[in-house]
């Protein structure tokens, strides 16, 4: 029942594309305001631009408020700043979306060429940004006595798979962390998620193979894979939920896929 959204204030990290913006459409289609986060501040525009209207359609008049925040989750000091660049009206978030992540940023990436990989990077926004902004709102979270922290882990955070290593490592480390924050933050009205997607189409596809369009190509031959929105209906249904009911973790495949 998503009417549990109407008016509620949710944070979304990466939410300039792919799951993230879907899933920024999809709250303010419900009636919620949307902070969105990323480092692409045109791409962030027309996003909320599309809430805009997304919200506008829908009829609804709780919600519908948006703001856009530019900032690098990498950066610690761009972490720590966020909060206070949240409009006055929006500072009580209910819900945090850690959705911002990269995959493979030059080429495909093997263990063995791991001097060619940007581990740093990747694990400084996938790990470090995730749990940096997660330790600011989760002290909001306990100020107030709610909130719903909602990680975006992996398939790839459950089973590692050949060349994928480092990025294996980085949401191995996203579920640990889940893990232990839900068990944390028991007994007290904190909700703690993870979502563990499988094969989604979304710029990552294309980030993730490039180099190798070959592989590119044919990554998805005889397969559908999910799209972005079909991740982002999940995060919605999980963030609906009564407040009571704490979905702990959700792995979604597409049907090809296992
Ligand atoms: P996209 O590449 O489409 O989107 C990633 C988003 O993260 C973009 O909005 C990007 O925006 C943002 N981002 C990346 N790095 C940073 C950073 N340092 N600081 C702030 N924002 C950043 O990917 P997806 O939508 O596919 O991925 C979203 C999440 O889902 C990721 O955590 C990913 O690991 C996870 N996932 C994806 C799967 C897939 O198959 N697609 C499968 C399993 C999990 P900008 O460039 O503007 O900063």
């Amino acid at each position: 029942n998503v009417s549990r959204l109407l008016g509620k204030t949710v944070l979304i990290t990466g939410a300039s594309s792919g799951i993230g913006a879907a899933t920024a459409l999809l709250f303010a289609k419900a009636g919620s305001n949307v902070i969105l986060v990323a480092r692409r501040a045109d791409a962030l525009k027309s996003v909320a631009d599309a809430c805009v209207a997304a919200h506008k359609e829908s009829g609804v008049t709780q919600g519908g408020k948006f703001a856009t925040i530019q900032a690098d989750v990498a950066d610690k000091e761009q972490v720590a700043s966020i909060l206070d660049k949240i409009p006055s009206d929006l500072r009580a978030v209910d819900v945090l979306v850690n959705n911002a992540g990269q995959v493979f940023v030059k080429g495909i990436e093997h263990i063995g060429d791991i001097a060619d990989i940007d581990v740093e990077g990747m694990f400084a926004t996938n790990v470090l940004g995730l749990i940096r902004l997660t330790q600011i709102f989760v002290k909001e979270f306990k100020a107030r006595n709610s909130g719903h922290v909602i990680n975006l882990g992996s398939v790839a955070g459950r089973e590692a798979y050949a060349g994928g290593g480092i990025y294996c490592a980085t949401k191995f480390a996203v579920s640990a962390f889940n893990g232990s924050l839900l068990k944390e933050l028991v007994n007290t009205p904190i909700r703690v998620t993870e979502i563990q997607p499988g094969m989604v189409e979304t710029e990552f596809s294309i980030v993730r193979f490039r180099g190798d369009t070959d592989r590119a190509k044919t990554v998805y031959d005889g397969m559908q894979p999910l799209v972005a929105s079909d991740i982002a209906e999940e995060i919605l249904w999980v963030a609906s939920r009564p407040p009571h009911v704490n979905i702990a973790e959700m792995l979604i495949f597409p049907v090809n896929q296992a």
